[in-house]
């Protein structure tokens, strides 16, 4: 027990919904949490499986990557979680899978178009894509330089992440975020069912339509926003 044993059980416990929630197998994925105040990132540890994680096994890093508490290595992921926690100043926690249709829309380096209410409950655009990293930015500190890869597309095409909490690494896979560790999990899980029901959708009809704008301000607006009705008050 010491200062970071409950922020260590929260970060396994979301560890651990990945492989419940059939989200990654093997070692696979990483969630973090960070703790602004102190000023750390607890994340999950390098190539430790799902099978064999213990709650003391979380590593505790500040926010330049350097341990502070924990025994082992943390993900090979970490300065990626890094750079997204200190761009984006609302987030509070970052899920990275590996999840099947997630990762088949980024290895065919396709947005997921917003064919749906599903998706509009979420956010009112594509499911962002990055393209593929230059040969200089793999060969260069590639776990910082994925984050800046998804810093930089966001900044280029204006896009907000507290209105969109999930993005796919062109030829690697799905990162999601929330102010929240529930939150950010949710969004793993909801970012797959969104890219399963896009590809049957594709399937079905190869031509199928985006929705509608009004129908998509509609959905997100109920969910989100100072209009919100969805769900119950606080
Ligand atoms: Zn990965």
């Amino acid at each position: 027990m010491n200062e970071f044993t409950a922020l260590r059980r929260e970060v396994y416990d979301a560890n651990m919904s990945i492989p419940r929630n059939d989200l990654a197998v093997l070692t696979w994925g990483n969630v973090s949490v960070v703790d602004r105040e102190r000023g750390v990132i607890a994340i999950k540890p390098s190539g430790v499986s799902y099978e064999r994680l213990r709650p003391e096994d979380i590593v505790v890093v500040d926010m330049d990557c350097t341990v502070i508490d924990g025994t082992l290595r943390p993900s090979s992921d970490t300065k990626t979680h890094a750079v997204l926690y200190r761009t984006f100043e609302d987030v509070g926690a970052i899920v990275h899978t590996h999840a099947t249709y997630c990762v088949a829309w980024a290895q065919a380096l396709r947005p997921i178009p917003i064919f749906g209410t599903t998706h509009a409950d979420h956010t009112t655009v594509d499911i962002p894509c990055t393209p593929p990293m230059s040969a200089e930015r793999i060969n260069g500190d590639y776990e910082t330089e994925t984050g800046m890869q998804i810093v930089d597309y966001f900044r280029e095409h204006a896009l907000d992440a507290a209105e969109v909490e999930m993005v796919l690494v062109g030829c690697h896979g799905p990162f999601t975020w929330g102010a929240s560790v529930q939150k950010a999990v949710a969004n793993a899980i909801a970012l797959e069912e969104i890219a399963r029901m896009a590809t049957l959708t594709l399937q079905i009809d190869p031509e199928a339509k985006r929705l509608p704008r009004v129908l998509r301000n509609k959905h997100y607006e109920r969910k989100h926003g100072g209009n919100a009705y969805y769900g119950q008050p606080e």
